[in-house]
């Protein structure tokens, strides 16, 4: 009798787990991307970072069940593309993943140009966020970077 119910709670608590693995189909989102203090998302206006100077970026991310990936990447937008392509030699590029986790993450990142020879003009940060099912959503922020 007593091997029945230490049965019956064993079966229960494993039910009660796999219960959490519910599938996840709703894809993470961004909260908030900064560069140097200003929120991008929606902006109307392009800001503008300055040659051989840190920048600063603040990327919050949220998922419903658990975040998995942030790759960060920036890269030349001269050509005003919209990703078909990518390329092009001496200009600024940065490329990251970092692996987050949790239902909420912030990432600060601080972005050094660090030479006057890299091209000016229009950039893309292109952010992508990854959950643990797998699910992603981007962002492409268009700044620019000048010399002062
Ligand atoms: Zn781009």
């Amino acid at each position: 009798m007593r091997k029945i119910s230490f049965a019956l709670l064993a079966g229960i608590v494993l039910c009660s787990c796999g219960e959490k693995e519910t599938i996840d189909n709703e894809k993470p989102s961004f909260k908030s991307v900064k560069i140097n203090t200003v929120e991008q998302i929606n902006a109307t206006t392009e800001t503008e970072v300055v040659t051989n100077e840190e920048f600063k970026i603040d990327i919050d991310v949220a998922d419903n069940i658990d975040l998995s990936q942030l790759k960060v990447e920036i890269h030349e937008n001269f050509d005003g593309h919209n990703h078909a392509k990518i390329a092009v030699l001496d200009t600024f590029a940065f490329n990251e993943i970092h692996t987050i986790t949790g239902k909420n993450a912030t990432k600060s990142l601080n972005i050094w140009t660090n030479t006057t020879d890299i091209a000016n003009g229009d950039y893309h940060l292109e952010l992508q966020v990854l959950d643990k099912s797998g699910n992603s959503t981007e962002y492409v922020v268009p700044f620019e970077i000048t010399t002062p």
